[in-house]
């Protein structure tokens, strides 16, 4: 699975991706992660990326011709099919990610996703460029690199052997709450794993028996019921 993404902060991804199961996955070339610097697809010195809305209003606005540049630029380098690549723009009016989109998405064998930045994208590259829009809630963030992260990750967690031993590709409403030792946890007392606390009575933190009591279909019960 490769993911292009073009963005004006081609750095902000270093961190994230150089940890754990996307520094492992990358290694492993199950996944490759490729930023593209959108400056690199202007062409005046200044190397300008946004310009005034037309029909005034406050901010700047990312300008359709770059993108074009790029998107182009990657479609033309990629051996990829056309139908195996997807284009997605984020965007407060897209289509908002749940995990059936991330399953779908997974599917493509190339991903090119165009963060916005200041007050948005010019509209034609939603209407002739991309593939689809995409939000990942109803918050307004900065621009579209966190979504993108976002977006990677639901992704990717669906190529195979990207997750680790320590984890699993659970569906949502297969989720339900987890604990691990202590069985019971004395918040206010020191031998017990707790912090000292004056004049408090003790707590305890009990782990609900039945997860305790081994019997595995009354367990599976539990879980359904959370
Ligand atoms: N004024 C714009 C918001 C711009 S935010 C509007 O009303 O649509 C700047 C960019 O950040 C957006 O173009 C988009 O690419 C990204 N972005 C911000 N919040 C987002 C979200 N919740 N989901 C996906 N992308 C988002």
């Amino acid at each position: 699975m490769r993911f292009h993404v073009i963005t004006i902060f081609p750095n902000i991804f270093d961190s994230y991706l150089g940890e754990s199961l996307f520094k492992r996955a990358q290694k492993k070339k199950l996944v490759q992660i490729i930023p593209h610097d959108l400056r690199d697809f202007t062409r005046d010195k200044h190397q300008k990326v946004d310009d005034r809305p037309f029909g005034g209003g406050p901010g700047m606005v990312v300008q359709v011709a770059p993108v074009h540049r790029a998107v182009n630029a990657i479609a033309n380098r990629s051996r990829v099919l056309a139908k195996k690549r997807r284009t997605v723009l984020f965007s407060l009016r897209g289509k908002k990610l749940d995990a059936a989109t991330a399953k779908r998405l997974a599917r493509y064998d190339e991903l090119v996703l165009i963060c916005g930045r200041y007050e948005g994208v010019d509209e034609r590259v939603a209407t002739h460029i991309a593939d689809e829009e995409i939000s990942i809630g109803d918050y307004v963030l900065s621009g579209g690199e966190l979504p993108a992260l976002v977006l990677m990750e639901a992704v990717s967690r669906h190529v195979p052997g990207f997750l680790g031993k320590g984890e699993s590709l659970e569906e949502i409403n297969g989720s339900f709450p987890t604990y691990t030792r202590p069985e019971i946890f004395v918040p206010n007392d020191p031998a017990r794993g707790g912090i000292k606390a004056r004049g408090s009575a003790k707590k305890k933190w009990n782990v609900p028996k039945v997860l305790l009591s081994g019997d595995h279909k009354k367990i599976e019960a539990w879980r359904r019921g959370q």
